[in-house]
């Protein structure tokens, strides 16, 4: 039984911890702290609800290519390329459809970011929420992004993802730790018993209770649920389908393990919107390990999911 540090930060929305096992205690302390200033960091290029993120920058800029980041080109190029290979259903261009449907207050700060209307507008608002990721250049060569139209990017599928791996990649010569930033975990080495981590899934329909615990190490294991978050104007969803722009309806819940976080939170959302059948095949496709739960609470998951469940699936509905 090895000792355990532990800290916890409220940021990107959530409620983020790391806890590293083993070690000495005052490097420990330094390293945990040092791993967490990564989500702010994501969070001032990422966020479409701070004006002056490099993100919110970029919107202000269509139709000329904008150089960027090494950090938001990568994370852009890795949701083009999850776009395109869900067929569409996950699209990081969603962000004004999103505000239209509420999710449009600053976690910290309350603040909306929703556009003050005028009549005038109201073409271009259109154009906005009908943007869709086709209408994006990058230019891997000169690392530049192009809005070949107005719309609000949202990277809030995958932002925290590449986070979690960021700080991850911060600690990775600490071997046993395990960060968790509320449904987006990776987990390393052991824990404190010398044990694989324990990671619960979420009942999404008693989300006080568990329905399935997984046993992994090395991996990330990455939950979208309808019951994660409530807009301003108590919508219950906010994960949309561009197909219809309105709520993705066949799942409840899509869990995924994979080697990286940014992999993991960009499928299970992506999953999510395809629901069951799609998205199941999308996941076998691309090598990754998932269960997902259905609107009618039935769960299905790929071929190598079983080896991560301590406990089976139970208590849905
Ligand atoms: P997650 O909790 O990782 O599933 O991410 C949910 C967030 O993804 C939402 O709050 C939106 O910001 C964004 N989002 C909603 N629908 C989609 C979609 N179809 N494709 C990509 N991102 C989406
Ligand atoms: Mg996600």
């Amino acid at each position: 039984m090895s000792e355990a540090y532990e800290c916890t930060t409220s940021t990107m929305g959530t409620v983020v911890s790391v806890r590293v096992v083993g070690g000495d205690p005052l490097r420990r302390e330094e390293r945990t702290q040092r791993a967490l200033r990564w989500f702010a960091r994501v969070e001032a290029v990422c966020s479409r609800f701070e004006p002056d993120s490099e993100l919110c920058q970029l919107c202000e800029r269509v139709g000329q290519p904008v150089k960027v980041s090494a950090l938001l080109f990568e994370v852009l190029k890795f949701a083009v390329a999850v776009a395109e290979a869900s067929g569409g259903a996950f699209d990081p261009t969603l962000g004004a459809l999103s505000a239209a449907r509420g999710f449009d207050r600053h976690w910290r700060t309350g603040v909306s970011i929703r556009p003050q209307r005028r009549p005038s507008d109201s073409s271009r608002r259109r154009r906005v929420r009908q943007a869709g990721w086709r209408a994006l250049t990058l230019d891997e060569e000169h690392q530049t992004v192009m809005l070949r139209t107005p719309m609000q990017l949202d990277l809030g599928a995958v932002a925290k993802g590449m986070a979690v791996d960021l700080a991850a990649r911060d600690l990775a010569d600490v071997r046993d730790f395990a960060i968790d930033a509320g449904g987006d975990v990776y987990v390393s080495g052991s824990n404190h018993t010398g044990q694989p981590w324990s990671v619960g899934i979420r009942n999404p329909q008693a989300t006080h209770t568990l329905c399935a615990t997984l046993r992994v190490r090395d991996r990330a294991v990455c939950t979208s649920g309808d019951y994660a978050r409530t807009s301003t104007d108590g919508v219950s969803t906010h994960l949309i389908d561009p197909a219809t722009g309105g709520a993705a309806t066949s799942a409840i819940s899509a869990t995924v393990v994979a080697p990286t976080a940014m992999v993991a939170d960009a499928l299970a959302t992506a999953v999510y919107i395809m629901g069951p059948v799609r998205g199941l095949a999308l996941l076998e496709h691309h090598g990754a390990d998932g269960l997902i739960i259905a609107t009618d609470s039935t769960h299905v998951m790929t071929s190598g999911m079983a080896k991560w469940i301590e406990h089976p699936v139970t208590n849905v509905a």
